[in-house]
């Protein structure tokens, strides 16, 4: 073979190398100006080559933009293969596909823009035409050939094609929306949910699948509340639109006026009053909570409105003490901050801890000097109406504290709205970049709490009890729908054995069952849509690879068939990059992966995106705290978890959030700073 003269690099390879690099040229280019403006000279001008030399590689522009095309499906071809590799059943393998085509490289804005380019240029140039028509036939084929191990060929085929337009279908809505309406996580597991829904055995309990109901009821313009646990309705709430909005943020805006205008002594005296309030009435905001969230009745009498209550006085103890501060700027001079409120503020709610999150929020907000206007969660509209009704018979006045209903559109209206000044969100990932995204228009604060998949580590020196303890908080309270809880398990391998037996023989005893029982330890999902996320997930799991140790099935004794009970459950040799480990699930599913040494372990439980929170036992103490300052996360535990008194800050790093709750911190999100220059002699002035 021919070299060139004074180069190592084989012709046909330094050939290839050229393609490769326009290749990459004509995608940066068409994510930046598009196809029509893609022209041969242009890219050339990015390649630093001529267009001539373009030519002589890829013919014309139709020759270069057809082989980027086809470079495009070929790596999506090798990525699939690849997961197609590691599947090992028949539903891993549909899996497998969905992964490859919704992967986070295919979320990416620059390869989605290009892609989209040529979805649009698809009815125009035959070229592309026939490209296309390879991307389909594949992913059909291996769709079909993945689901005719499970369904009869005519059923199989249908759901392949099913299959396949809902990727299409939700790639491109993702990138029509500029990658606002969804990431590759949530869109796969709105695939996974959808395939698990359509592969269920005929004779599983079939629930309305929850979106539909939820269609009807933005149609009716109600948020209809429903007991998850029994599948009945409890009430129906107006939803506010903008006239609503309007009229509510008018209200708070007169009203805060004259609340900044009070001391915080005299805010603190009315706080003081609805703490009391809130543990007055603390069993029929329990039961009401329980009715709305499918959470136990012995969960919520102890911890949703006592967290609520304290809270109140909390920030009520330090209304009267919330101050800038002096400096001394020589004789001249000095200087005083003043710390002020921002105005009136919103808080968007997650559905559960539905009081809990009203709390956290107004709290500190009334406390500051305030207003806000809170919208729960549409899944759980009931106690924050209760709160507003219980502040006001506190004292505090109207319009300080006003409680919107609604959809994401009511969200959206808050966020938006150009005389609020901040909002405060507990919610997804996705959510918080869709809010911090809308409220950058008008450059509002924000504070998010977001969710995590949040590292638990055990070293083989714990408290075997103990750890044991904090693993089944960190998982199954609430039915595991708790934004900080510790899903991934590390433990050190010679206490593995151990741990997990003592873990199967402490979860196989759980009692599942009515949350109204005083008794029931695991009460009912939230609803049926997230009954079947979750469950698609413990599917997932198993076409991993991973050991299901225990539960992993959905409870459907007697009457339990009318809500969403899963078994609490758990996989043992799972591995880092399974999406049981990576990705939230959000219900009582936890993984258990085995470590060595500290240093490897902090390396895997730092390994992701979120950082919400983490949590360690050991006895060792210098090893707990040289641990705990290594791992990337919000809000820490040692030999502990889960428990988040109010005077503790509370928030997450990375993707799960920003600012915090909780504690003195809570007040810096709340107020801004005024800076004030006092001069004490005259003004040195040369003019
Ligand atoms: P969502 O993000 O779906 O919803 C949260 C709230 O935001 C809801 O009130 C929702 O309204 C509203 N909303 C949705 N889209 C928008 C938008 N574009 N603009 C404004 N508001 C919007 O979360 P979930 O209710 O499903 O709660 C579960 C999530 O919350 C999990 O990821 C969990 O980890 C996280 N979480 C985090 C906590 C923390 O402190 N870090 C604590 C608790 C939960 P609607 O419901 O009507 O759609």
């Amino acid at each position: 073979m021919p070299r060139a003269q004074g180069s190592a690099v084989p012709l046909a390879d330094a050939g290839g190398a050229r393609r490769a690099q326009l290749i990459e040229m004509t995608i940066d280019s068409l994510a930046e100006v598009g196809y029509v403006e893609s022209t041969l000279t242009r890219i050339g001008r990015r390649a630093g080559v001529s267009a001539g030399l373009i030519a002589h590689y890829f013919q014309d522009k139709d020759g270069l933009l057809e082989a980027t095309f086809r470079s495009l499906v070929a790596r999506l071809g090798v990525r699939m293969r690849a997961r197609l590799r590691q599947a090992h059943t028949p539903r891993g393998r549909v899996q497998a596909i969905i992964d490859a085509n919704l992967a986070a490289e295919e979320f990416d804005r620059r390869t989605g823009t290009a892609w989209l380019a040529f979805w649009g240029q698809v009815p125009h140039v035959e070229r592309l035409r026939r490209v296309q028509r390879v991307y389909q036939r594949r992913m059909l084929s291996n769709l079909r050939h993945g689901l005719r191990s499970l369904l009869d060929a005519e059923e199989a085929d249908s759901l392949a094609a099913m299959i396949a337009a809902m990727i299409d279908g939700v790639w491109l809505r993702a990138a029509l929306s500029n990658w606002t309406e969804a990431d590759s996580e949530s869109a796969r597991a709105l695939l996974a949910t959808f395939v698990d829904f359509r592969l269920k055995p005929q004779n599983a309990p079939v629930l309305a699948p929850a979106w539909s109901l939820a269609r009807q009821r933005v149609a009716d313009g109600v948020v209809i509340s429903i007991n998850p646990a029994t599948g009945k309705e409890l009430a129906r709430l107006p939803v506010a639109g903008p006239a609503e909005v309007d009229a509510a943020v008018a209200r708070a805006v007169e009203a805060q006026r004259a609340w900044a205008a009070r001391t915080g002594a005299e805010r603190g005296r009315i706080l003081r009053r609805a703490a009391d309030l809130l543990r007055t009435h603390n069993e029929r905001l329990a039961v009401l909570e329980t009715r709305d969230t499918g959470k136990p009745i012995q969960e919520t009498r102890v911890v949703d409105v006592a967290s609520g209550a304290d809270c109140f006085e909390y920030y009520a103890g330090l209304a009267a003490g919330i101050a800038g501060e002096y400096l001394d700027l020589g004789r001249e001079a000095f200087g005083y901050t003043r710390r002020e409120p921002l105005g009136v503020v919103a808080g968007i709610g997650a559905w559960n801890y539905p009081l809990q999150i009203a709390c956290w929020k107004s709290a500190p907000a009334l406390a500051c000097g305030n207003a806000m206007i809170f919208k729960p969660a549409e899944l759980t509209p009931l106690t924050a109406v209760e709160l507003q009704a219980l502040l006001h018979e506190a004292g505090l006045p109207e319009g300080l504290f006003q409680v919107v209903q609604g959809y994401s559109d009511t969200g959206r209206l808050l966020t938006r709205h150009a005389q609020i000044r901040k909002v405060s969100l507990t919610g997804e990932v996705g959510t918080g970049k869709a809010v911090m995204a809308d409220a950058a228009a008008t450059l509002k604060t924000v504070t998010l709490e977001l969710g995590g998949k949040s590292p638990l580590i055990i070293f083989d020196d714990a408290d075997l009890e103990n750890a044991v303890s904090g693993a089944m908080l960190g998982n199954f309270y609430s039915a595991g729908e708790v934004c900080s809880n510790g899903t991934r398990v590390f433990v050190q391998r010679a206490l593995l054995p151990h741990f997990l037996e003592r873990l199967q023989q402490r979860v196989q005893v759980m009692r599942i069952g009515d949350p109204m029982r005083a008794d029931t330890q695991v009460g009912s999902l939230i609803s049926a849509e997230h009954l079947d996320k979750v469950m698609g997930y413990i599917a997932r799991g198993r076409a991993e690879g991973a050991r299901l140790l225990i539960g992993g099935v959905r409870v459907v004794d007697g009457d339990l068939a009318n809500g969403n009970f899963v078994a609490p459950t758990v996989f043992t040799e799972c591995h880092d990059d399974m999406a049981i480990v990576r990705e939230e699930i959000f219900g009582p599913v936890m993984t258990v992966l085995v470590f060595d040494d500290e240093q490897e372990v902090i390396e895997r439980a730092n390994a992701t995106q979120f950082g919400l929170a983490a949590g360690v036992f050991t006895r060792e103490l210098t090893r707990a705290h040289r641990v705990i300052a290594r791992l990337e996360a919000g809000t820490c535990w040692i030999n502990q978890y889960n428990v988040t008194p109010i005077e503790l800050p509370f928030g997450g790093v990375k993707l799960s959030g920003l600012g915090r709750e909780n504690g003195r911190a809570a007040i810096d999100h709340y107020t801004q700073l005024k800076s004030v220059y006092v001069a004490m002699g005259d003004v040195a002035s040369p003019y």
